[in-house]
């Protein structure tokens, strides 16, 4: 038996149905995970922007608040005299105490924004003069603020421009504003830090921040890299200048521990809707196979393997789907046939071609079985054994096959003279042949036999080779009235033992075996031609 063979289509089809099953559940999980990581990116995403647009509200405000303090110091009145020095006698000196006197006396407005310079630029953006700052700025203006500055003409170089730009890994943010009103004098830049007011786009987003400079420095926020952050999903955005260079970075963390909760919800939910919907589908499908393909398989196996063992009356039923119906159909037929063909062996096993009567084999069985039931019902039993006299004679007489029509006459004789179905006539082998009379008595069997003897009589068969002139038999009868005290094996020598007495009496006529051996010839037959009587 290959493996394959111990695999039924129940277990298969189970199988195959379980493996969908979980390919199914495998593909829900994988399908939720990746729809986990595109929510992910989605919320990265909106995060990021909601993180750009508060940076860009920050900076607006922030710029807002320098051009008011910008227009707010213009109107000191130590500036304003300071600068009015200036253009008049070009005595520059005072400038710049005036510029660092917001820093020494404080200034209203200062507190909310990290004011890091002042400085005065002519009309022709030339460097005039500045406050102190413990960082060295470069001596010009900043090129962004330049580069909108510079080129101005008309009423446009009255507008006031800002602009954010790097400094030593920082970023600080210059607003530029015209001084002396509608009469240009000059230029006030204002530098403030914008990392402080950054720091508001936490309040904002209500996430942690940090702010890095150039080359990755720290600056400022609540983030720290030992912090424990997990299930956090880190929001980085960018603030950049005019020529796309990143100035500083921005990380914010939005807490994704309830989406990560939700979502692990979400998949159960998910995979445990796919294991009930693809149970309930896997319980229809296998209940639909069961009664359309297994159950008829079944029963087809079953039907096959009583036919297997025997029973050619087997049909299997054809009410089943297309393909089985096919198949049922085909192997009906070919039980059909099958059947035929083991008739036609048995006939051909039990009759002897010749003559068409039972053959010796099959005689054996029948006389077997018919003792047994003598034995059961304790009637008697007869045997009649015939054999054709001086066979030899007529076969070189009149040849082999003439000798073969003698037989086959001889066995119609036979067929034409029982009378009751249970008697049987065979052919014993050679030119004997044998009627089995069950439930006979013997002075029936004896009338049986003179009648075969006055038929051969009647019919008057040419025999040339003898001097009887016509064909003959000797006919041995015996009787067993009790089964209990003989044999099928028994009966048959006693049948035997007659006939070779009926022989040697002169043949043409038959002798009885009495039922303990006594053997006596018929004397006085009516079928007797009354010349071979015996001695
Ligand atoms: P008896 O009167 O003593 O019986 O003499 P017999 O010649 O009939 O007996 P024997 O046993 O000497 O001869 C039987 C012959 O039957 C010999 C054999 O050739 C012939 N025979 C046996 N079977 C067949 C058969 O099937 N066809 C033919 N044509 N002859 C057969
Ligand atoms: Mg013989
Ligand atoms: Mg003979």
């Amino acid at each position: 038996m290959r493996p394959v063979n111990r695999i039924s289509l129940r277990t298969l089809t189970i199988s195959l149905v379980g493996l969908l099953a979980l390919l199914a559940v495998l593909a829900q999980v994988l399908a939720a995970q990746y729809f986990r990581g595109a929510a992910l990116a989605a919320q990265h995403q909106s995060l990021a922007h909601i993180v750009e647009v508060a940076s860009a509200e920050v900076l607006r405000q922030l710029e807002a608040q320098l051009i008011s303090l910008g227009t707010e110091f213009q109107n000191r009145p130590e500036f304003k005299r300071a600068l009015s020095r200036f253009q008049r006698e070009g005595e520059r000196d005072a400038l710049p105490v005036a510029l660092q006197d917001p820093f020494t006396h404080g200034f209203v407005g200062v507190r909310t924004t990290d004011l890091v310079k002042l400085r005065i630029f002519d009309t022709k953006l030339q460097f005039v003069a500045e406050s102190k700052s413990e960082i060295d700025f470069p001596p010009g203006l900043p090129a962004a603020l330049l580069k909108q500055a510079s080129n101005r003409e008309g009423a446009n170089r009255l507008k006031a421009v800002g602009a954010l730009w790097p400094l030593e890994q920082r970023a600080y943010y210059s607003v530029l504003l015209p001084i002396g009103g509608l009469k240009l004098l000059g230029y006030l830049e204002v530098i403030a830090d914008p990392t402080i007011n950054l720091r508001a786009i936490e309040g904002m987003t209500q996430m942690p921040l940090a702010i890095y400079g150039g080359e990755g420095r720290f600056l400022e926020g609540s983030i720290n890299d030992g912090n424990d952050n997990e299930g956090k999903l880190p929001i980085e955005t960018t603030l950049r200048d005019s020529e796309n260079e990143t100035l500083l970075r921005l990380v914010s963390l939005s807490d994704v521990v309830q989406l990560n909760k939700d979502w692990q919800q979400t998949i159960w939910f998910a995979v445990i809707g796919v294991v009930v919907l693809i149970s309930l589908a896997a319980l229809l499908v296998l209940a639909i196979l069961n009664r359309f393909v297994f159950k008829p398989v079944d029963a087809m196996k079953q039907e096959m393997a009583r036919f297997a063992a025997g029973d050619q009356s087997v049909i299997v039923g054809t009410h089943m789907l297309f393909e089985f119906a096919v198949l049922a159909d085909a192997f009906n037929a070919m039980a059909r046939e099958l059947a035929i063909k083991i008739d036609q062996l048995k006939h051909l096993s039990r009759y002897d071609s010749l003559t068409a009567l039972v053959n010796r084999q099959h005689f054996d069985l029948c006389i077997e079985q018919e003792w047994r039931r003598a034995l059961r019902s304790h009637e008697p039993i007869s045997l009649l054994m015939i054999d054709v006299d001086h066979f030899k004679r007529y076969n070189d007489y009149y040849g082999h096959v003439g000798g073969d029509d003698c037989l086959r006459a001889v066995a119609e004789i036979l067929r034409q003279v029982v009378q009751r179905s249970t008697d049987l006539p065979a052919r014993y082998g050679g030119e004997e042949f044998v009627v089995l009379l069950p439930n006979t008595p013997l002075p029936s069997a004896i009338a049986l036999a003179e009648e075969i003897l006055a038929i051969f009589q009647q019919r008057n068969l040419p025999h040339a080779a003898t001097s009887l002139g016509r064909i003959s038999v000797s006919i041995g009868v015996t009787t067993c009235n009790t089964a209990e005290a003989c044999s099928p094996s028994g009966l048959v020598e006693s049948a035997d033992s007659a006939l070779y007495e009926a022989k040697h009496a002169g043949r043409n006529r038959l002798a009885v075996a009495g039922e303990h051996g006594v053997i006596s010839s018929c004397d006085d037959c009516s079928c007797n031609d009354g010349k071979q009587k015996p001695a």
